[in-house]
């Protein structure tokens, strides 16, 4: 499968009826029941959430060598089962691509796997449990559910969906990584073993097909050994395991690049695990990719911006993040307004989703008045023309120009 073709008519494959990563469960069922009706998957009989939602199995393919795909185990990463779901478009529509997997493999897909935690936008399930630390206690159905068909099937390989936040960024570039992805170790040693060295050249393929595609934004997820963890535990029971995580970039806030970056990972995996094609690739590739790391983005950084004092006059770059408006670090609904100074200084090793060159623009008022944990709230001023800039019209994300001479940048 040619993936720069396959780029360039995502649109005709992806599927078009939702579009938002806040989809409501009824949206997401109406989408299972069209692929219900058409008869090319397979529904194996129903699973129940907590609070009795239901949960969707599929199985496609005969071939011997089994693959588990699962999506959205974490209630608020939705962007997982929207790819999943463009992947089952492509798997009903793409002839020789099925063909190929229905001869070699035999596909057990579950997307949206907590319903429950999707409904309330929330990573955990109804029962307050995190999924993915549930794969030894088993307290939640969810992950009875997940228990239950790895000890069925025996899978040779499973692909474990999620999203990240939006501030990772990836080197060389510290740009916003749109796809981290992981072979998860499977034991405290960190030890490289058959079914782990599999996942890494897995990975390895899907990296240099989509190199070119999401150039410098695809990075090594890091993680430790989590017993309690579902990749990990999946891993210990000799089936190789890949964590993709899909992250953000720019304003795309319905992270429609990184739905399609993770789109084609998943067409690309399933297409090198069936073909074995990954054999031939060097697992050092995956030891080479980027690290990927966690909050070294800010929404907005101010460049170069001058500031006067009755000490001395300096430049310094600012960079302003949004704050949680809740205690809830596991909230990352992407979509709260609360800017603040989170650094000053100079941040080139930061990535920004915007960022504005302030080199003709002072500081107005005191430099005391820059600290960290103040509000986005200050103004600048041009050195050149008649211009000053209220930076607390960015966390509108909107341009919004007045009449009085007064503007705000375009930063969206
Ligand atoms: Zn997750």
């Amino acid at each position: 499968m040619d993936i720069s073709k396959l780029n360039g008519y995502y649109e005709q494959i992806a599927e078009q009826t939702i579009t938002e990563r806040r989809f409501k469960y009824n949206d997401f069922c109406q989408v299972i029941g069209k692929h219900f009706e058409k008869k090319i998957l397979n529904f194996l009989p129903e699973e129940f959430s907590f609070e009795k939602r239901k949960i969707f199995p599929i199985m496609f393919g005969e071939g011997k060598r089994k693959v588990l795909i699962f999506t959205q185990m974490h209630g608020n990463e939705p962007t997982s089962t929207l790819a999943l779901l463009d992947f089952l478009n492509f798997l009903e529509q793409t002839q020789e691509y099925q063909k190929l997997v229905n001869k070699e493999l035999t596909l057990i897909i579950i997307p949206l796997l907590n319903p429950d935690g999707l409904e309330k936008f929330d990573r955990r399930n109804a029962q307050g449990i995190d999924i993915n630390r549930d794969a030894k206690t088993l307290i939640s159905p969810e992950a009875r559910i997940l228990d239950k068909f790895s000890k069925q099937y025996n899978f040779e390989f499973a692909l474990n969906i999620h999203d990240m936040e939006l501030y990772y960024t990836s080197k060389p570039e510290n740009l916003q990584t749109s796809l981290a992805m992981l072979a998860p170790e499977c034991n405290e040693n960190g030890d490289i073993t058959p079914s782990r060295e599999k996942s890494m050249k897995v990975i390895s393929e899907v990296f240099l097909s989509l190199e070119s595609l999401a150039k410098n934004r695809i990075a090594k997820y890091s993680d430790k050994f989590t017993a309690e963890a579902f990749g990990d535990t999946l891993m210990e029971r000799g089936t190789s395991s890949i964590l993709l995580e899909a992250g953000s970039i720019f304003n795309d806030k319905e992270r429609l690049f990184a739905r399609k970056v993770v789109f084609l990972s998943i067409v690309k995996a399933v297409e090198s695990i069936a073909t074995e094609s990954f054999k031939n690739v060097s697992k050092q590739i995956y030891f080479q990719l980027p690290e990927n790391i966690r909050y070294n983005a800010f929404d907005l950084i101010i460049k170069n911006l001058t500031v006067k004092s009755k000490y001395e006059n300096y430049t310094i770059d600012l960079g302003i993040r949004r704050i949680k408006p809740t205690f809830n670090p596991e909230d990352f609904t992407d979509d709260f307004q609360d800017y603040r100074i989170l650094n000053i200084g100079k941040l080139d090793k930061f990535g920004a989703i915007n960022s504005f060159d302030a080199s003709n623009y002072i500081l107005k008022g005191d430099y005391s008045e820059i600290f960290i944990g103040r509000k986005a709230d200050f103004e600048i001023s041009s050195t050149q023309k008649n211009e000053i800039i209220n930076i607390k019209s960015y966390g509108k994300h909107r341009p919004h120009r007045r009449n009085n001479g007064r503007t705000t940048p375009t930063f969206d």
